[in-house]
């Protein structure tokens, strides 16, 4: 073993000590992508693939925006391959997250960061297990790591899964956020997730593009906003709700939980 061998295996040691429990897929790591798994989930101290579904809230997601977005799909550069992700796969993401094949998309604070799970339907292997991955952001939305489970290391960081659930969760943040005026669920709005491809009549069939789905989910957004603009009634306390900010209130409901 040369130095820098040596230097690594310390380095992982004292990594994984600051990590009480470890996931199984964590574990089955190769050295330099264990490495760097282990430098990602340090940022809260605990493995989001070990933590058990039942202990996350839907509804405590972190307020991402498409500047966040932005700055991570297209501006943050790979660990592995020192170039800048590109958002290459951005519009296969949306696709996905507009046909509803994200799903399970839940939240949890831990060590004032916000630990985000969600599962990702392959298109073309819909009897295949869901693809898992987990994103760990700032409450204000800023994306701090994510990996997903099902993806080679190289890729792990900024796959069409991970895209596709920050998709899901700037579209959720966008809804909840006139939500609280207009007083509309937002799993109403959110495309319903596809548990299975039935064989349909070609009447039957949506042809619509995903760019049309996109506009249509973008003009329901904005309809909410319009609702919520001109409030009937009880127009006192709607806005009073609306004024307090939206990233309060989501702090004050995960803290509750
Ligand atoms: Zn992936």
């Amino acid at each position: 073993m040369d130095i820098s061998q040596e230097n690594c295996n310390e380095d992982l040691d004292s990594l994984s000590k600051d990590i009480p429990v470890l996931s199984e897929y964590a574990k089955g790591l190769e050295t330099h992508v264990k490495r760097r798994y282990l430098q990602k989930i340090s940022l809260v101290g605990v493995d989001p693939a070990s933590i058990p579904s039942d202990q996350f809230d839907p509804e405590c997601l972190p307020s991402i925006e498409a500047t966040d977005l932005v700055s991570y799909l297209v501006l943050e550069t790979s660990y592995y391959t020192k170039q800048q992700f590109k958002c290459y796969k951005s519009l296969e993401a949306y696709n996905k997250m507009v046909s509803g094949f994200v799903t399970s998309v839940q939240g949890k604070i831990i060590a004032g960061k916000h630990v985000v799970v969600g599962k990702v339907r392959l298109p073309q292997r819909m009897n295949d297990p869901l693809v898992n991955i987990w994103v760990i952001t700032e409450s204000d939305g800023t994306i701090l790591a994510a990996h997903c489970l099902g993806c080679k290391a190289g890729l792990a960081e900024s796959c069409s899964h991970i895209a596709s659930v920050l998709f899901y969760i700037e579209a959720w943040i966008r809804i909840n956020g006139k939500l609280a005026c207009a007083q509309v669920k937002c799993s109403w709005l959110l495309p319903t997730y596809v548990n299975e491809v039935s064989y349909e009549r070609v009447k039957d069939i949506d042809f619509s593009s995903s760019k049309k789905v996109k506009e249509n989910l973008n003009e329901k957004i904005n309809s909410l906003e319009d609702k919520a603009a001109k409030p009937a009634g009880n127009h006192r306390i709607q806005s009073s709700y609306k004024a307090a900010p939206l990233q309060q209130r989501k702090l004050e409901h995960c803290l509750q939980n």
